[in-house]
């Protein structure tokens, strides 16, 4: 099997199956890993694919200029937003501004890219989406829009920021944003547990991954757990069990960035929990593109100590560690069994706790019933 980057170590970017003159890239999504093979029937080895591949050449890293944590100052915006909402404030004064914004949103079961220039269009990406997202097309489709002339912004995470800039190159009018990333599982893990609970990605309308701090799956009809318990695909992606092979060796999980502009949370912050609770986002600010967005957009900023959000935030630091459970998840996930049931295996101890929480959860009305008579 010949494929584009080394075996198993595939991000998904797609920048490659934008790439390929001759439609010879085929990404297989093989749950614990991707690969982007070559069909060598069609192949013309013009060695595109691999040229423009951020995994096998990284695009220049640079150290951050300027640090702020902060807010949008529109409190509907913040609310609405999984964090502090710097990123829907700077992408509402991007295309306010006349230029056009790509990024993730969930559509008809799938977390895809799309192109947005009003208010309406940038209000569809809100919300973190813990699963690795789809920007197969975006890369062609804003090489096209830079020369016609237009402003482009890209938001997205940092190997497709890193794909878009080997692939667009330099351009003045490409300003791109990425998040601070901890690793991203494949759509068919989501997939399979939304199965246990009789949905599939294609019969929802929405989903939400977390509502400020508090991280918890819900759809449009109902939230997975109960309140007081973390359901299981919060839990395995926050112990960093599900993600593919590559994320555990991600060469952008670290202090110099690839975009104009990193965002995520300002986990470290020293501001009142009350403030904290309404999300505090955090901004890394390299270059004088990142500098230009900041100053267009009506935000909340504050200083923030670098060494103190560094280290509250170890995905500046590095990627996430593999845990042990990892083989015995993927084997399990892979011969179908269910979710909670690994999970049982994998952390026996949290599934005890977590089931007794459940219970105890459930309880609750009839002794309230029972103390108030
Ligand atoms: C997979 C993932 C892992 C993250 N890990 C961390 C972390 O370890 N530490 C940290 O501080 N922050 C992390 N973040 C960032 C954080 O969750 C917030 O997205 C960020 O703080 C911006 O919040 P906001 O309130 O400004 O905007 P939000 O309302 O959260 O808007 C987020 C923007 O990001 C885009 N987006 C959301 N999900 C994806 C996705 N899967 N792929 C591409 N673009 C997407 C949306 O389209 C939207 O434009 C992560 C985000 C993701 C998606
Ligand atoms: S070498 Fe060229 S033709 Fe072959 S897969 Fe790569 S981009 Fe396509
Ligand atoms: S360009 Fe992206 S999708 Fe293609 S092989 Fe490299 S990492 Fe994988
Ligand atoms: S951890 Fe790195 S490789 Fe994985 S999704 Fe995030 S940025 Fe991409």
């Amino acid at each position: 099997m010949k494929t584009v980057c080394e075996l198993n170590g595939c991000a998904g970017c797609m920048a490659c199956t934008d790439i390929c003159p001759k439609n010879a890239i085929t990404i297989k999504d093989s749950l614990r890993f991707y690969n982007a093979i070559i069909d060598e029937q069609k192949c013309i080895n013009c060695n595109l694919c691999h040229k423009i591949c951020q995994e096998c050449h990284m695009p220049d890293l640079k150290y951050p200029i300027l640090w702020r944590e902060g807010w949008a100052a529109n409190p509907e915006i913040r609310m609405k937003s999984s964090s502090g909402g710097f990123a829907t404030a700077i992408t509402l004064a991007f295309v306010n501004s006349g230029g056009i914004v790509y990024s993730c949103s969930f559509i008809n079961g799938q977390f895809i890219f799309t192109s947005a220039n009003s208010e309406d269009g940038v209000k569809k990406f809100i919300g973190s989406k813990y699963v690795k997202s789809n920007p197969k097309g975006v890369y062609k489709n804003i090489l096209m829009n830079l020369e016609k002339n237009k402003k482009v912004l890209l938001l997205g995470l940092p190997c497709q920021i890193a794909a878009a800039k080997n692939y667009v190159g330099d351009h003045e009018e490409f300003y791109t944003i990425d998040l601070i990333c901890h690793g991203t599982p494949s759509p068919r893990i989501l997939e399979k547990f939304l199965n246990e609970y009789r949905y599939s990605l294609t019969s929802i309308k929405d989903i939400t991954f977390r509502v400020k701090d508090c991280f918890g799956l819900s759809n449009e009809k109902i939230s997975f757990t109960v309140p007081t318990v973390q359901d299981y695909y919060t839990m395995t992606f926050l112990n960093s069990i599900s993600y593919t092979e590559n994320c555990y060796e991600c060469k952008y999980a670290r202090l110099e960035r690839v975009s104009d502009l990193t965002l995520g949370d300002s986990w470290g912050s020293k501001l009142p929990k009350s403030e904290k609770n309404k999300g505090i986002s955090l901004a890394l600010c390299q270059t004088e593109k990142g500098l230009r967005l900041l100053k267009q957009t009506n935000l909340y900023m504050e200083e923030v100590n670098l060494e103190n959000a560094v280290k509250y935030n170890y995905q500046l630091q590095r990627p996430s560690a593999k845990p042990i459970q990892r083989e015995k998840f993927f084997t399990m996930m892979e011969a179908g069994k269910k979710f909670s049931r690994i999970v049982w295996r994998c952390y026996p101890n949290r599934y005890i706790k977590n089931s007794i929480k459940t219970i105890l959860y459930k309880l609750k009305p009839f002794r309230d019933v029972g103390g108030g008579g």
